[in-house]
């Protein structure tokens, strides 16, 4: 008997053919194609999501070599963007999957119909800028998205459902520009990025196949092997999903 592409990840459970079939049916989005969203496409792509959109403008540099996994030497050296660097290795991994890149920042303008279409949508961004500006337009799309961040040996992730707590109410107030500690300052593990992108697909995967997340932010330090989860309730009070939305 041949075994399928898939055989392994419809074992799993929670997963089974009925989840397979949904997952290869959905349509996600991932903004931000750096370290965090490379390992997530990578994971997504693998694992046989039928449709996924890339949206990142910038051209890869040599410090992202330690990290950003579907970028390598000869994307620094030909300056090709991101999106389209991830998008030719993903292409290879799995043919099945429709791959569109987008070389653009998500900006008010266009983050409207840069997100329309996707089921679902991953956070690979590298600031709360960008974090915040999904947060508003998945919520008034009424698109899930996930969360995550990462710096040094830690990272966090918040899955904001489309009738859960969103990311103001989880975070409190968007940070002002240039306020947050950034990768460039203080680092980043590769270890921690992989850590951070697999709870991002683990639970897209859940919603995909149908199953509930809770809303729950994790924060884990690999340095210190702590790992924490922290139950997030919905702020009466937020600007964003407060209102009846
Ligand atoms: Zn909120």
């Amino acid at each position: 008997m041949t075994e399928s592409r898939y055989n392994r990840q419809e074992l799993v459970k929670g997963v089974g053919v009925e989840g397979q079939r949904r997952l290869q049916e959905a349509r996600v989005a991932v903004v931000g194609v750096g370290a965090l969203g490379c390992a997530v496409s990578d994971q997504i792509v693998r694992g046989g999501v039928g449709y996924l959109r890339l949206i990142d403008p910038d051209i890869p540099e040599i410090s992202n070599l330690q990290r950003q996994v579907l970028i390598d030497e000869r994307d620094v050296e030909r300056r090709t963007p991101k999106a389209r660097a991830a998008a030719a290795k993903l292409a290879v991994a799995n043919s099945e999957v429709e791959i569109e890149a987008h070389v653009d920042r998500l900006d008010e303008g266009n983050a409207a119909s840069l997100l329309d279409g996707v089921d679902l949508v991953l956070d690979g961004t590298d600031n709360f800028e960008a974090r915040y500006l999904i947060n508003r337009t998945c919520r008034q799309m009424g698109t899930p998205w996930i969360f995550g961040g990462v710096l040094g040996s830690s990272g966090m992730s918040f899955p904001v459902l489309s009738n859960g707590p969103c990311l103001h109410c989880a975070l409190g107030p968007e940070p002002p520009v240039g306020k947050t500690p950034t990768t460039a300052q203080m680092g980043v593990l590769c270890s921690i990025v992989a850590t951070i992108a697999s709870i991002e697909v683990v639970r897209a995967l859940r919603l995909l196949c149908g199953h509930n997340v809770e809303s729950e932010l994790v924060v884990v330090d690999l340095w210190n092997e702590t790992m924490r989860t922290v139950a997030v309730d919905r702020d009466p009070r937020c600007p964003v999903c407060s209102n009846g939305r």
